[in-house]
Protein backbone atom coordinates (compact mmCIF):
# COMPACT_ATOMS: atom_id res chain seq x y z
CA UNK A 1 0.00 0.00 0.00
CA UNK A 2 1.45 3.21 -1.11
CA UNK A 3 2.36 6.10 2.30
CA UNK A 4 -0.74 8.16 3.13
CA UNK A 5 -0.31 11.90 1.96
CA UNK A 6 -1.26 12.63 5.63
CA UNK A 7 -0.64 10.48 8.63
CA UNK A 8 -2.23 12.54 11.96
CA UNK A 9 -1.34 10.74 15.04
CA UNK A 10 -2.78 10.93 18.70
CA UNK A 11 -3.17 14.76 17.94
CA UNK A 12 -4.09 16.56 21.10
CA UNK A 13 -4.91 20.28 21.62
CA UNK A 14 -5.55 21.31 25.04
CA UNK A 15 -6.44 25.29 25.76
CA UNK A 16 -5.51 26.13 29.34
CA UNK A 17 -8.04 27.76 31.28
CA UNK A 18 -6.89 30.54 33.42
CA UNK A 19 -8.26 32.24 36.27
CA UNK A 20 -7.79 35.17 39.15
CA UNK A 21 -5.10 38.00 39.24
CA UNK A 22 -2.38 35.86 38.19
CA UNK A 23 -3.88 33.79 35.79
CA UNK A 24 -2.93 30.48 37.22
CA UNK A 25 -3.69 27.61 35.12
CA UNK A 26 -6.91 25.72 36.88
CA UNK A 27 -7.55 22.98 34.12
CA UNK A 28 -7.15 22.77 30.21
CA UNK A 29 -9.92 22.50 27.49
CA UNK A 30 -9.50 19.53 25.71
CA UNK A 31 -10.39 20.38 22.35
CA UNK A 32 -8.76 17.62 20.40
CA UNK A 33 -7.87 14.54 22.50
CA UNK A 34 -5.67 11.64 20.92
CA UNK A 35 -7.12 11.54 17.36
CA UNK A 36 -5.24 9.59 14.76
CA UNK A 37 -5.88 9.05 10.86
CA UNK A 38 -4.68 8.95 7.86
CA UNK A 39 -5.88 10.70 4.28
CA UNK A 40 -4.42 8.93 0.92
CA UNK A 41 -3.44 11.05 -2.17
CA UNK A 42 -6.44 11.78 -3.77
CA UNK A 43 -8.83 11.12 -1.16
CA UNK A 44 -11.46 12.81 0.50
CA UNK A 45 -11.91 12.45 4.13
CA UNK A 46 -15.41 14.03 5.65
CA UNK A 47 -14.37 15.42 9.23
CA UNK A 48 -17.96 15.56 11.39
CA UNK A 49 -19.34 16.67 14.38
CA UNK A 50 -21.50 19.19 16.00
CA UNK A 51 -20.67 22.25 17.18
CA UNK A 52 -17.01 22.76 19.18
CA UNK A 53 -16.71 18.89 19.03
CA UNK A 54 -12.92 19.53 17.59
CA UNK A 55 -12.81 19.35 14.27
CA UNK A 56 -11.99 23.28 12.99
CA UNK A 57 -9.08 22.57 15.92
CA UNK A 58 -8.00 19.44 14.17
CA UNK A 59 -8.13 21.25 10.94
CA UNK A 60 -5.97 23.77 12.27
CA UNK A 61 -3.42 22.01 14.35
CA UNK A 62 -2.64 19.85 10.46
CA UNK A 63 -1.84 23.13 9.24
CA UNK A 64 0.07 24.48 12.03
CA UNK A 65 -2.22 27.59 12.76
CA UNK A 66 -2.85 26.28 15.77
CA UNK A 67 0.06 24.37 17.82
CA UNK A 68 -0.90 21.11 18.75
CA UNK A 69 -0.41 20.31 22.52
CA UNK A 70 1.08 17.16 21.03
CA UNK A 71 1.12 14.50 18.66
CA UNK A 72 2.33 13.63 15.08
CA UNK A 73 1.41 15.39 11.72
CA UNK A 74 3.11 13.54 8.93
CA UNK A 75 3.17 14.90 5.56
CA UNK A 76 4.47 13.24 2.89
CA UNK A 77 5.85 11.21 5.14
CA UNK A 78 7.72 14.46 7.04
CA UNK A 79 6.87 15.82 10.18
CA UNK A 80 5.01 18.88 10.39
CA UNK A 81 4.76 19.18 13.96
CA UNK A 82 7.96 21.23 15.23
CA UNK A 83 8.98 22.29 11.74
CA UNK A 84 10.84 25.76 11.72
CA UNK A 85 8.68 28.88 10.39
CA UNK A 86 10.87 28.83 7.01
CA UNK A 87 10.43 25.45 7.14
CA UNK A 88 6.26 25.79 7.32
CA UNK A 89 5.93 28.94 5.39
CA UNK A 90 7.61 26.62 2.10
CA UNK A 91 5.14 23.74 3.21
CA UNK A 92 2.20 25.79 3.33
CA UNK A 93 2.75 25.82 -0.20
CA UNK A 94 1.39 22.25 -0.41
CA UNK A 95 -1.19 22.59 2.27
CA UNK A 96 -3.96 25.16 2.20
CA UNK A 97 -6.90 25.72 4.08
CA UNK A 98 -10.63 27.31 3.03
CA UNK A 99 -12.06 29.34 5.65
CA UNK A 100 -15.86 29.02 6.35
CA UNK A 101 -16.76 32.75 6.30
CA UNK A 102 -15.00 33.61 2.86
CA UNK A 103 -15.76 37.38 3.90
CA UNK A 104 -13.61 37.63 6.45
CA UNK A 105 -10.63 36.18 5.35
CA UNK A 106 -10.43 38.20 1.93
CA UNK A 107 -8.92 41.57 2.06
CA UNK A 108 -11.86 44.10 1.95
CA UNK A 109 -9.07 46.84 0.31
CA UNK A 110 -8.00 44.57 -2.12
CA UNK A 111 -9.65 43.58 -5.98
CA UNK A 112 -9.36 40.22 -6.68
CA UNK A 113 -6.81 40.68 -8.95
CA UNK A 114 -4.13 42.22 -6.62
CA UNK A 115 -5.18 39.63 -4.39
CA UNK A 116 -4.39 36.38 -6.45
CA UNK A 117 -1.16 38.46 -7.59
CA UNK A 118 -0.26 39.00 -4.06
CA UNK A 119 -0.25 35.47 -3.44
CA UNK A 120 1.54 34.21 -6.25
CA UNK A 121 4.24 36.85 -6.04
CA UNK A 122 5.10 35.82 -2.55
CA UNK A 123 5.60 32.31 -3.51
CA UNK A 124 7.43 33.35 -6.49
CA UNK A 125 5.25 31.84 -8.83
CA UNK A 126 4.82 34.16 -11.92
CA UNK A 127 5.62 37.51 -12.90
CA UNK A 128 4.52 39.95 -15.69
CA UNK A 129 2.29 38.29 -18.37
CA UNK A 130 2.52 34.73 -17.05
CA UNK A 131 0.70 36.08 -13.40
CA UNK A 132 -1.84 37.96 -15.45
CA UNK A 133 -2.34 34.77 -17.37
CA UNK A 134 -2.74 32.78 -14.21
CA UNK A 135 -5.10 34.71 -12.67
CA UNK A 136 -7.24 34.49 -15.69
CA UNK A 137 -6.84 31.06 -15.86
CA UNK A 138 -7.77 31.07 -11.62
CA UNK A 139 -10.65 32.58 -12.03
CA UNK A 140 -12.32 30.27 -14.92
CA UNK A 141 -11.16 27.16 -13.07
CA UNK A 142 -13.56 28.60 -10.14
CA UNK A 143 -16.45 29.34 -12.60
CA UNK A 144 -16.06 32.85 -11.98
CA UNK A 145 -15.49 35.63 -15.14
CA UNK A 146 -11.90 37.02 -15.67
CA UNK A 147 -13.46 40.87 -16.26
CA UNK A 148 -14.56 40.47 -12.41
CA UNK A 149 -11.04 40.47 -11.38
CA UNK A 150 -10.88 44.44 -10.90
CA UNK A 151 -13.42 43.79 -8.44
CA UNK A 152 -13.24 44.02 -4.54
CA UNK A 153 -14.72 41.25 -2.17
CA UNK A 154 -17.88 43.07 -1.38
CA UNK A 155 -19.26 43.29 -4.88
CA UNK A 156 -19.79 39.55 -4.69
CA UNK A 157 -22.37 37.29 -3.32
CA UNK A 158 -21.60 34.80 -0.70
CA UNK A 159 -21.40 31.96 -3.09
CA UNK A 160 -19.21 34.01 -5.40
CA UNK A 161 -16.49 34.86 -2.32
CA UNK A 162 -16.25 31.10 -1.35
CA UNK A 163 -14.89 31.09 -4.99
CA UNK A 164 -12.13 33.27 -4.58
CA UNK A 165 -11.32 31.83 -1.19
CA UNK A 166 -10.97 28.77 -3.38
CA UNK A 167 -9.02 30.41 -6.49
CA UNK A 168 -6.93 32.01 -3.48
CA UNK A 169 -6.07 28.51 -1.91
CA UNK A 170 -5.29 26.47 -5.94
CA UNK A 171 -3.20 29.55 -6.83
CA UNK A 172 -0.35 27.95 -5.06
CA UNK A 173 -0.96 24.59 -6.74
CA UNK A 174 -1.43 22.47 -3.24
CA UNK A 175 -1.32 19.11 -2.93
CA UNK A 176 -3.88 18.78 0.40
CA UNK A 177 -6.87 21.29 1.01
CA UNK A 178 -8.52 21.59 4.66
CA UNK A 179 -12.03 23.14 3.61
CA UNK A 180 -13.05 23.95 7.00
CA UNK A 181 -16.83 23.94 6.34
CA UNK A 182 -16.86 25.77 3.20
CA UNK A 183 -20.18 25.60 2.97
CA UNK A 184 -21.73 26.41 6.53
CA UNK A 185 -22.34 30.50 5.74
CA UNK A 186 -24.28 29.83 1.76
CA UNK A 187 -27.52 29.39 1.19
CA UNK A 188 -28.45 25.94 0.41
CA UNK A 189 -29.32 26.44 -3.10
CA UNK A 190 -25.40 27.79 -3.02
CA UNK A 191 -24.23 24.87 -1.27
CA UNK A 192 -24.65 21.85 -4.06
CA UNK A 193 -22.43 24.62 -6.28
CA UNK A 194 -19.70 24.66 -4.25
CA UNK A 195 -19.38 21.49 -3.27
CA UNK A 196 -19.45 20.54 -6.82
CA UNK A 197 -16.83 22.72 -7.63
CA UNK A 198 -14.79 21.35 -4.77
CA UNK A 199 -15.24 18.18 -6.10
CA UNK A 200 -14.70 18.93 -10.04
CA UNK A 201 -11.35 20.39 -8.83
CA UNK A 202 -10.47 17.90 -6.58
CA UNK A 203 -10.79 15.24 -10.06
CA UNK A 204 -9.00 17.86 -12.44
CA UNK A 205 -6.03 18.93 -9.96
CA UNK A 206 -5.44 14.97 -8.55
CA UNK A 207 -6.30 16.93 -4.98
CA UNK A 208 -6.83 15.68 -1.73
CA UNK A 209 -9.28 17.15 1.11
CA UNK A 210 -10.00 16.89 4.89
CA UNK A 211 -13.35 18.57 4.25
CA UNK A 212 -14.52 19.30 7.43
CA UNK A 213 -18.51 19.93 8.24
CA UNK A 214 -20.98 19.56 11.00
CA UNK A 215 -23.52 17.98 9.06
CA UNK A 216 -23.60 14.30 7.80
CA UNK A 217 -25.36 15.27 4.71
CA UNK A 218 -23.18 17.95 3.41
CA UNK A 219 -20.24 15.53 3.00
CA UNK A 220 -22.28 12.20 2.37
CA UNK A 221 -21.79 12.81 -1.82
CA UNK A 222 -18.06 14.31 -2.12
CA UNK A 223 -16.42 12.39 0.62
CA UNK A 224 -14.62 8.81 0.12
CA UNK A 225 -14.34 7.87 4.10
CA UNK A 226 -15.78 9.79 7.09
CA UNK A 227 -15.15 10.51 10.52
CA UNK A 228 -17.40 11.35 12.97
CA UNK A 229 -15.94 13.25 15.99
CA UNK A 230 -17.26 13.66 19.51
CA UNK A 231 -16.16 16.22 22.14
CA UNK A 232 -12.28 16.08 20.78
CA UNK A 233 -12.30 12.36 20.08
CA UNK A 234 -13.03 10.30 16.72
CA UNK A 235 -15.53 7.75 17.54
CA UNK A 236 -16.58 6.23 13.99
CA UNK A 237 -14.28 6.12 11.00
CA UNK A 238 -15.25 3.83 7.69
CA UNK A 239 -15.83 4.67 3.84
CA UNK A 240 -18.53 6.84 3.11
CA UNK A 241 -21.02 4.36 2.48
CA UNK A 242 -20.37 2.12 4.50
CA UNK A 243 -21.16 4.62 7.27
CA UNK A 244 -24.51 5.72 5.50
CA UNK A 245 -25.39 2.46 5.18
CA UNK A 246 -24.57 0.78 8.70
CA UNK A 247 -23.70 2.99 10.95
CA UNK A 248 -21.92 1.39 14.09
CA UNK A 249 -21.65 4.10 16.57
CA UNK A 250 -24.74 5.05 18.16
CA UNK A 251 -23.91 8.98 18.01
CA UNK A 252 -23.71 8.55 14.51
CA UNK A 253 -27.10 6.44 14.24
CA UNK A 254 -28.43 9.77 16.11
CA UNK A 255 -26.85 12.31 13.80
CA UNK A 256 -28.37 10.34 10.67
CA UNK A 257 -31.58 9.64 11.82
CA UNK A 258 -32.30 13.82 11.63
CA UNK A 259 -31.25 13.83 7.87
CA UNK A 260 -35.00 13.85 6.22
CA UNK A 261 -35.02 10.61 3.96
CA UNK A 262 -36.93 11.43 0.42
CA UNK A 263 -37.48 7.40 0.54
CA UNK A 264 -40.64 6.82 3.00
CA UNK A 265 -39.09 2.92 2.54
CA UNK A 266 -35.90 4.06 4.12
CA UNK A 267 -37.35 6.21 6.75
CA UNK A 268 -34.96 6.08 10.10
CA UNK A 269 -36.42 6.16 13.48
CA UNK A 270 -35.81 10.09 14.76
CA UNK A 271 -33.49 10.11 17.54
CA UNK A 272 -33.47 13.52 19.57
CA UNK A 273 -29.96 13.70 21.48
CA UNK A 274 -31.04 15.08 24.68
CA UNK A 275 -28.69 17.60 26.67
CA UNK A 276 -26.27 19.54 26.07
CA UNK A 277 -22.67 18.54 24.89
CA UNK A 278 -20.79 18.01 28.04
CA UNK A 279 -17.63 20.29 28.38
CA UNK A 280 -14.57 19.47 27.08
CA UNK A 281 -12.68 21.04 30.15
CA UNK A 282 -14.54 17.83 31.94
CA UNK A 283 -15.74 15.27 29.78
CA UNK A 284 -17.80 12.36 30.93
CA UNK A 285 -16.47 9.31 32.78
CA UNK A 286 -15.48 6.08 30.42
CA UNK A 287 -17.61 6.57 27.19
CA UNK A 288 -17.86 10.62 26.57
CA UNK A 289 -21.30 9.54 24.98
CA UNK A 290 -22.76 8.24 27.40
CA UNK A 291 -25.27 10.77 28.92
CA UNK A 292 -26.63 11.45 25.89
CA UNK A 293 -27.10 8.02 24.58
CA UNK A 294 -29.51 5.87 23.45
CA UNK A 295 -28.05 2.58 24.22
CA UNK A 296 -26.05 3.45 27.30
CA UNK A 297 -25.73 0.54 29.82
CA UNK A 298 -23.34 0.62 33.69
CA UNK A 299 -20.13 -0.52 31.82
CA UNK A 300 -20.70 3.04 29.53
CA UNK A 301 -19.93 5.58 32.48
CA UNK A 302 -16.74 2.94 33.51
CA UNK A 303 -14.81 1.86 30.40
CA UNK A 304 -13.57 4.25 28.33
CA UNK A 305 -14.50 2.27 24.76
CA UNK A 306 -11.29 2.03 22.23
CA UNK A 307 -11.71 2.86 18.33
CA UNK A 308 -11.79 -0.62 17.23
CA UNK A 309 -12.12 -2.57 13.91
CA UNK A 310 -15.76 -3.77 14.08
CA UNK A 311 -15.92 -5.16 10.46
CA UNK A 312 -12.82 -4.24 8.05
CA UNK A 313 -12.28 -1.19 7.07
CA UNK A 314 -14.95 0.25 9.53
CA UNK A 315 -13.67 1.41 12.94
CA UNK A 316 -16.13 2.76 16.08
CA UNK A 317 -15.51 3.62 19.20
CA UNK A 318 -18.25 1.47 21.24
CA UNK A 319 -18.58 -0.87 23.63
CA UNK A 320 -21.91 -2.38 21.45
CA UNK A 321 -20.96 -1.59 17.84
CA UNK A 322 -21.94 -5.42 17.46
CA UNK A 323 -25.64 -4.79 18.34
CA UNK A 324 -25.68 -2.24 15.41
CA UNK A 325 -24.29 -4.44 13.15
CA UNK A 326 -26.92 -7.12 13.93
CA UNK A 327 -29.43 -4.72 13.53
CA UNK A 328 -28.21 -3.45 9.69
CA UNK A 329 -27.74 -0.30 10.55
CA UNK A 330 -31.45 0.14 12.60
CA UNK A 331 -32.15 0.86 16.07
CA UNK A 332 -31.70 -2.22 17.76
CA UNK A 333 -35.32 -3.25 18.97
CA UNK A 334 -34.19 -4.08 22.64
CA UNK A 335 -33.50 -0.19 23.23
CA UNK A 336 -36.01 2.32 23.18
CA UNK A 337 -34.51 5.67 22.01
CA UNK A 338 -35.41 8.73 24.17
CA UNK A 339 -37.59 10.91 22.62
CA UNK A 340 -38.32 9.40 19.32
FE1 LIG B 1 -23.33 4.46 23.95
FE2 LIG B 1 -22.04 2.84 25.64
FE3 LIG B 1 -21.52 2.76 23.04
FE4 LIG B 1 -20.78 4.85 24.48
S1 LIG B 1 -20.02 2.75 24.69
S2 LIG B 1 -21.71 4.91 22.49
S3 LIG B 1 -22.48 5.03 25.90
S4 LIG B 1 -23.44 2.21 24.04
Amino acid sequence: MSEPLLEVTDLTKYFPIRKGFFQRTVGHVRAVDGVSFSVARGEILGLVGESGCGKTTTGRCILRLIEPTSGSVRFEGREVVGLSRGAMRSLRREMQIIFQDPFSSLNPRLTVRAMLAEVLRVHGLARGAALQERITALLRQVGLSPSQAARYPHEFSGGQRQRIGIARALAVGPKLIVADEPVSALDVSIQAQIVNLLKDLQRDLSLTYVFIAHDLSVVEHISDRVAVMYLGQIVELAPSGDLYRQPLHPYTVSLLSAIPQPDPDRQRTRIVLTGDVPSPANPPSGCRFHPRCFMARERCAQEVPLLREVVPGHRAACHYSEELLASGGAVPVTVQPANA
